[in-house]
């Protein structure tokens, strides 16, 4: 099946084209600056055909349309016309409480997805419009909706209840929902396969660690626990996010900085983290060339990224009452070996043994780090959100009989 996915953000609109009797990609771009003035690059993959150019983008629907231009141009394009795209997958961010599986599209689908405006108030309201866009362009395609947040409904009650008063829960809906799930299912899926035993009886824990990071326990198939929480501002130390911090932070720097809440949010989600830590970058890389220099403070940050992977290790097996397989993935899981071995420093206690000049010199590649004397499997699987994205798209298109 052909399968359009789409990311849809406030001011872009990323796209892969997939054939999923393959399981390839075909063709994939960017839509950028939407509403300011606009921005395409594309790329058909097998001849490696490119196409960019500047055309205005008042709107998703605008933007879908250059979309679907591009994929049915006779030059760089990868189908002869918008009939051949059978259906579009959208990555949505938050689910909220309503959504425990990818779904079809239709009006029902769509007043629920209004109700999470107020849980991602900076992703929803733009996959609305990337949702309404490709309505407006291609009316007759079905649409399905494949959310991060899906696969960590499957935590129990008291380990997504926050201990705050019940009606908070009731009358805002918070608690914790976790993020990349869409990854941490594609991964802990792959980790199932080469594990070779049955799903139920499997304990992985899966660390997607990028710009944003999140770690999971998934016991049996299910997840029992995540990192991220309410926002996927939780968990461990990010880019530029401070991860989770004693609560009472938050309303000693507003008084000292006599800040908003506003302006608070703004400091967790874009002033912390390894930025604010090293004072040098958000970028993993950048922070692993300071260190080669030198850099104390550089070298902090990642040492309290190390530190926090291990104590989620840690506080996982234990909750999972055991541990088969870690799996690393994401830019920074499947590129940088000096977390994955500090991470995993000191956890022989656990079983856990990894080939240290293997771990050093792979990147981005499906490896495995552990050696054969190790009890836990430790994994480098890269992920593929889209492939999930295509294959659910499919799944669900095809049992409406189309
Ligand atoms: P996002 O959460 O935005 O999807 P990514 O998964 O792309 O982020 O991860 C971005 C992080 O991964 C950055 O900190 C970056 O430094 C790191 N990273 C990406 N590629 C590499 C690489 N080739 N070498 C080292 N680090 C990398």
């Amino acid at each position: 099946m052909n399968v359009l996915v789409v990311n849809a953000g406030s001011s872009s609109l990323k796209y892969q084209f997939f054939d999923t009797t393959t399981g390839s990609v075909v063709a994939k771009g960017n839509c950028e600056r939407i509403g300011l003035d606009g921005k395409i690059t594309h790329k058909q993959l097998q001849s490696g055909k490119t196409y960019t150019a500047e055309i205005p983008m008042p709107n998703h629907a605008v933007a879908t349309r250059i979309v679907v231009d591009a994929l049915t141009n006779p030059e760089y394009g990868c189908v002869k016309s918008m009939d051949e795209i059978e259906a579009v997958g959208h990555r949505v961010v938050h689910g909220g409480p309503y959504f425990f599986e990818s779904v079809l599209v239709t009006p029902e689908v769509i007043e629920k997805l209004e109700l999470c405006r107020d849980l991602a108030p900076l992703h929803t309201g733009p996959h609305l419009m990337g949702i309404a866009g490709c309505t407006e362009v291609m009316p007759n395609v079905p649409q399905v909706l494949v959310f991060d947040t899906a696969f960590h409904q499957t935590m129990p009650a008291e380990a997504y209840y926050y201990p705050i008063p019940y009606e908070m829960y009731e009358k805002y809906k918070i608690r914790r929902y976790g993020a990349h799930g869409t990854s941490h299912r594609y991964v802990a899926g792959e980790m199932i396969k080469l594990l070779g035993k049955p799903a139920e009886e499997t304990k992985i824990i899966t660390c997607h660690l990028g710009n944003g990071s999140s770690i999971s326990a998934v016991k049996g198939g299910k997840v029992i626990d995540t990192s991220m929480g309410l926002t996927p501002l939780d968990g461990v130390i990010m880019g530029t996010r401070c991860g989770a911090i004693d609560p009472a932070i938050v309303t000693f720097i507003m008084e000292k900085e006599g800040f908003t809440p506003a302006q608070m949010s703004d400091f967790m989600n874009k002033k912390c983290g390894f930025l604010g830590v090293s004072g040098i970058s958000s970028d993993c890389r950048d922070i692993e060339n300071a260190i080669a220099e030198g850099n104390e403070r550089a070298a902090l940050a990642l040492n309290i990224l190390n530190y926090q992977i291990k104590k989620f290790i840690g506080s996982y097996t234990a909750a999972m009452g055991g541990l088969d397989a870690i799996v690393f993935t994401a830019g920074i899981g499947e590129n940088t070996s000096l977390v994955r071995a500090g991470a995993l420093e000191g956890l022989d206690f656990l079983g856990i043994e990894i080939d240290r000049e293997l771990n050093n010199s792979v990147r981005g590649k499906l490896t495995k780090l552990s050696t054969d004397n190790s009890k836990v499997q430790v994994w480098l699987i890269p992920t593929n959100e889209e492939l999930v994205i295509a294959s659910d798209t499919e799944a669900i298109v095809k049992a409406l009989g189309k």
